[in-house]
């Protein structure tokens, strides 16, 4: 299958595209995977199960589901300088980073010239979905806050940098539609300066000077828009300073992001404009901040699905209200979905798998946790797209056209980790709620906590501390086994929704931190609650409030150790030491909980 085009300003030709792609998912499907074995078939990867045979009935009996592990001693003789042929007959160009990690290093995954195409088409498509839904975008501007990271040279001189990176350094990106009539606020010089605090800085000046043309703002996930706004309550003072002199503050040393900035967006002093932004983030709420800053603005598009949902508190609180739109879902492997009801609340968000992007299988999953414990795949059921069951859970599995995990295992049948659940059908093409990450869980004997329990819980009890004007901005755990029994310890980091920004110095309640801790621990799960009440095999568990700030240091921490600040999303759950030391060394209260909490004995979803 050729890579599709989509003309972004072609409202009706695009919806048709839509129509047909989700009319025709099965076939196209089909054409995919067929393509892909033609061209791959004689890979060093296929050839050792096909030897040489492309039909597809043949692929998914001979060729196993994998994971990055067996793919990597692959990706490892192409960082190293053998040819791409182990893996693709597309060369590769480059090797993309994700945020997931194996060993502690960032996996890696092979891309080619023509991947950059298919991400074109992707992003085109999302432009008149979205005009569907909110009329007038064209008539103003798009405050987008993106970021690239500096790449390294592996061995073999391939590139490895972020999937966000890559696609901002092509030209893909550079000829965007409407980059020409300057629709986005911030340069192209400014969004590809590698220093990511000159490049905020920047990016916010451009969005300021221009805050009466501003329509929609957003990142690409919500923590990464919410960073900048907490770098604008820092920095508004010296923004200011900056419109109204008309001049760049001298610390902004990337030579064309400067240069752009200088000519074309600061080119004059505007004191007026400087007062009136003063004047509003002066105030001492912050609530709505974005709204008052950018009075014309329709919505934040930002992703606040999956472990971003935890953001959405703080973002209502910043928007103002506004609506918080989730566009697509995609990773470093392959852009995977869009979402077709952009305007839906984000706790109905679901994605619609393009079925020209890659072709996806999908294993069945008992429930949303059995597949913690799933390692061996042979036994287990694979369907394609089409087959897929509303209200089942399935982890997405792909293979690529780069055959990304081809080299031995490979990206052919990849599982990428995510557990979706079907929740309905746009024509044949289901659509998938993100319900998170497999294998992210706390465990301290047979309990086993994942992403989507913890967050539930510490939404739950989150709740105690908004009358008291507190709001949990970051959160993140660990299991600690120093102690007999292990218990789980939950780093938080809170701010008032009034006055200072910040909880050094405020006495914290006990009594409060403390049904904090007992709220969490009575919405986990039914093994947990065994654990903890009939068995004692884990003790109570904690909670550690940090200083205002610990959790951009942590992230700061992952992105020395090779994470992207576009595609950070803080882990939930730390393992690394130092990591855990970081948090610690900033610990401004320590809270146990003081209740067993209920466990139910006829509860058989708790036996073991
Ligand atoms: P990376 O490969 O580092 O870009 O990370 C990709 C992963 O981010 C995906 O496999 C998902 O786990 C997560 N992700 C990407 N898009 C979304 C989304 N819209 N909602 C929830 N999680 C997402």
């Amino acid at each position: 299958m050729v890579v599709l085009s989509c003309d972004p300003n072609d409202l009706e030709g695009s919806m048709r595209l839509i129509e047909e792609l989700t009319c025709n998912a099965g076939r196209i499907q089909e054409e995919v995977l067929q393509e892909i074995l033609e061209r791959n078939s004689g890979t060093e990867y296929l050839q050792g199960f096909l030897r040489g045979r492309s039909s597809s009935e043949q692929f998914k009996k001979q060729v196993p589901v994998v994971d990055y592990d067996r793919v990597k001693p692959y990706i490892d003789r192409l960082a190293n300088g053998e040819p791409s042929q182990i893996i693709s007959t597309e060369p590769i160009l480059e090797l993309l980073t994700s945020s997931g990690t194996s060993g502690g290093k960032p996996k890696m995954m092979p891309s080619t010239a023509e991947e950059l195409d298919r991400k074109t088409f992707f992003y085109n498509i999302l432009i008149p979905v979205m005009n569907r839904y909110v009329e007038g975008l064209e008539e103003g501007k798009s405050m987008y806050l993106l970021f690239v990271k500096p790449e390294i040279n592996t061995p073999s001189g391939l590139p490895a940098r972020p999937v966000l990176t890559s696609y901002y350094k092509s030209r893909h990106f550079r000829n965007r539609p409407f980059n020409r009539f300057n629709v986005y606020t911030s340069p192209d010089e400014a969004i590809l300066c590698s220093d990511s605090k000159q490049s905020m800085f920047c990016q916010l000046l451009c969005g300021l000077v221009q805050r009466n043309d501003v329509l929609r703002v957003g990142a690409v996930f919500a923590s990464a828009f919410l960073r900048t706004v907490k770098f604008l309550e820092e920095h508004w003072r010296e923004l200011c300073a900056n419109i109204r002199a008309g001049q760049i503050s001298d610390w902004i040393t990337d030579g064309p992001c400067r240069e752009a900035i200088s000519s074309r967006v600061l080119a004059r002093p505007n004191p007026a404009l400087a007062d009136l932004i003063e004047a509003e983030c002066g105030r001492e709420a912050w609530e709505g901040i974005v709204r008052r800053l950018w009075p014309r603005t329709k919505y934040v598009d930002v992703i606040v699905t999956g472990s971003m949902a935890q953001y959405i508190p703080l973002l209502e609180f910043y928007g103002g209200g506004l609506p918080l739109v989730s566009t697509m879902y995609g990773s470093s492997e392959c852009y995977l979905g869009i979402n077709l009801r952009p305007l839906d609340r984000p706790a109905d968000v679901s994605y619609t798998l393009l079925p020209n992007m890659a072709h996806f299988e999908f294993l069945q999953v008992v429930d949303d946790r059995t597949d913690a414990d799933v390692e061996c795949t042979c036994d287990l059921k694979v369907v394609d797209l089409v087959d897929v069951e509303v209200g089942c859970y399935y982890e997405l599995v792909v293979t690529t056209f780069t055959g990304e995990t081809s080299l031995s295992l490979g990206l052919y049948r990849y599982r990428v980790g995510d557990i979706l659940k079907v929740t309905g059908f746009q024509n044949a093409a289901p659509q998938f709620r993100f319900v998170h990450r497999r294998n992210v869980v706390l465990s301290v004997d047979s309990d086993k906590t994942n992403e989507e329990d913890l967050l539930r819980a510490v939404t739950r009890a989150k709740h105690l501390l908004e009358p008291l004007g507190w709001l949990l901005t970051e959160y993140s755990s660990y299991a600690d086994s120093a102690s007999i029994p292990g218990h789980y310890v939950l780093f938080w980091e809170l701010r008032t929704t009034v006055g200072s920004s910040d909880n050094d110095g405020v006495p914290l309640d006990s009594a409060v931190m403390e049904n904090c801790c007992a709220a969490v621990e009575a919405s986990l799960d039914a093994v947990y609650r065994r654990c903890r009440n009939r068995d004692r095999s884990v003790g109570p568990l904690e909670i550690r409030v940090v200083r205002a700030g610990a959790f951009d240091a942590l992230m700061d921490y992952c992105v020395s150790r090779g994470s992207s600040v576009n595609q950070y999303k803080t882990p939930r759950c730390i393992k690394s030491p130092e990591a855990i030391r970081l948090l610690d060394e900033v610990v401004v209260g320590r809270f146990f909980s003081r209740k067993v909490p209920f466990w139910d004995p006829c509860d058989p979803s708790s036996s073991s």
